[in-house]
């Protein structure tokens, strides 16, 4: 044994080591044996294993399942504002190496994949947002901060910490500017050749869906000449990209008003021919019925549906939520068209996805062939350790 006897730590159950020498960030509370010295919410920890043996640099959160994320597995890495700065400017250069200035709307921390657990930060321009998802996340956010002003200097920097999640790990809602303060939350950021808004404070997350880069510019390459209907339009940039890869006409369909006032927005900014462009303000199952009913039908169908399932006991209700939609989706699609499906329920692994949307083609009685893949955009990386970090998929689906 030589666990240093003053420092808060946290023993592990005989045997429990297995996820932490796989490098995996997680310790769940039954893998836990005792907890010495009584951290408090958010400290950080010494994990040990039950034979004495030091593993991990951990925080410390005594609310959820999740009751430590790993910060180091080095024994002589301190957590401090050093550290933080080493994570980010490594995130950075893997950023700074993947875009070059025409895109300037970037994740730069995405979280555990960028060896920061429960930190996740985007970089619109010259704003970056911040989102703190645990408590020990929370409980760095000096030393986060400083570090991400020393690399950002000039930068606004906004905290998004208003997510559900939080409430399992005993934390309340945070938001607000944290340095150069500005009058409002909307904010200007290039992508392959678009200009796009995101407002961080009153977007949807940390206010835009970074994630889908790469999807939209799959959309404007296959877009021309396309009648586009695109599900779930949030601030309607698949729509922006489809009609800058030469749409006929795109109709966005959410339940959200502000977000399709933004939509309107967006397709001004880009000088776009706004009498091709029609917002609809409706339930998208209800709508889907409602065109089937009417004979409509489209050369390209977006769908991009909210998280269907948060937890595996939602799973089952998710599939059927998926291929429902998918089903009423492909029944609008032209013979030949193309539907673009995603999921962003990590629950919903690959193979699964593709069955349920096979089920949806047979229901629907057409002829599905996936022709691509898609996901989330490589500055959203999964590190290997870290399987959980892949939640964004998309099939495009060529429809006969
Ligand atoms: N495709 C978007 C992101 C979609 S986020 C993009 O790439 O930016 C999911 C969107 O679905 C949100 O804008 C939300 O308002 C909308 N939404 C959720 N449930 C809905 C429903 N039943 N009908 C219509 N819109 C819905």
């Amino acid at each position: 044994m030589n666990i240093d006897t003053k420092s808060p730590a946290i023993i592990l159950q005989d045997g429990r080591d297995k996820a932490l020498n796989r490098r995996h960030p997680w310790l769940f509370s039954n893998a836990i044996k005792q907890v010495i010295n009584t951290p408090n919410r958010g400290d950080t920890v010494e994990v040990y294993s039950s034979s004495g043996q030091w593993l991990a640099r951990a925080a410390y959160s005594p609310s959820s399942q999740i009751r430590a994320r790993i910060w180091t597995f080095q024994q002589d890495e301190a957590i401090d504002v050093a550290f933080f700065s080493r994570r980010l400017s490594r995130a950075w250069a893997l950023r700074q190496s993947l875009f070059d200035q025409s895109t300037d709307g970037i994740r730069l921390i995405a979280a555990e994949s960028d060896g920061l657990p429960g930190i996740t930060i985007d970089k619109y321009a010259d704003v970056l947002v911040l989102q703190l998802v645990s408590a020990g996340a929370d409980a760095q956010r000096k030393n986060l901060l400083a570090a991400l002003i020393q690399l950002f200097p000039s930068h606004s920097i906004y905290e998004r910490s208003d997510v559900d999640v939080r409430k399992k790990e005993g934390l309340k809602p945070v938001t607000g500017w944290l340095a150069a303060e500005r009058e409002h939350g909307e904010v200007l950021i290039k992508e392959h050749g678009m200009t796009l808004l995101v407002d961080v404070i009153q977007g949807h997350k940390t206010g835009f869906y970074l994630d889908q880069r790469a999807s939209r510019a799959a959309v404007k390459r296959l877009a021309s000449g396309a009648r586009v209907l695109n599900c779930f339009s949030y601030t309607g940039t698949f729509a922006v990209a489809a009609l800058q890869g030469g749409a006929s006409e795109v109709i966005n369909a959410d339940m959200s008003e502000l977000a399709l006032s933004t939509a309107s927005r967006n397709a001004e900014l880009n000088q776009l021919d706004l009498s091709k462009l029609t917002n609809v303000k409706a339930d998208v199952f209800k709508l889907l019925r409602q065109y089937h009913e009417q004979g409509e039908l489209f050369d390209i169908i977006i769908l991009d549906p909210p998280k269907f399932a948060e937890s595996k006991s939602q799973l089952m209700g998710a599939c059927r939520g998926y291929k429902d939609i998918n089903r009423l989706a492909m029944q609008l699609v032209k013979p030949g068209g193309l539907l673009f499906t995603f999921s962003c329920s990590g629950l919903m692994e690959d193979s699964l996805f593709q069955k349920v949307v096979a089920d949806a083609a047979l229901d629907a009685n057409r002829d599905c062939l996936f022709i691509e893949k898609l996901q989330q955009d490589s500055d959203h990386p999964v590190a290997s350790f870290f399987p959980e970090g892949y939640y964004l998929k998309g099939l495009v689906c060529k429809i006969w």
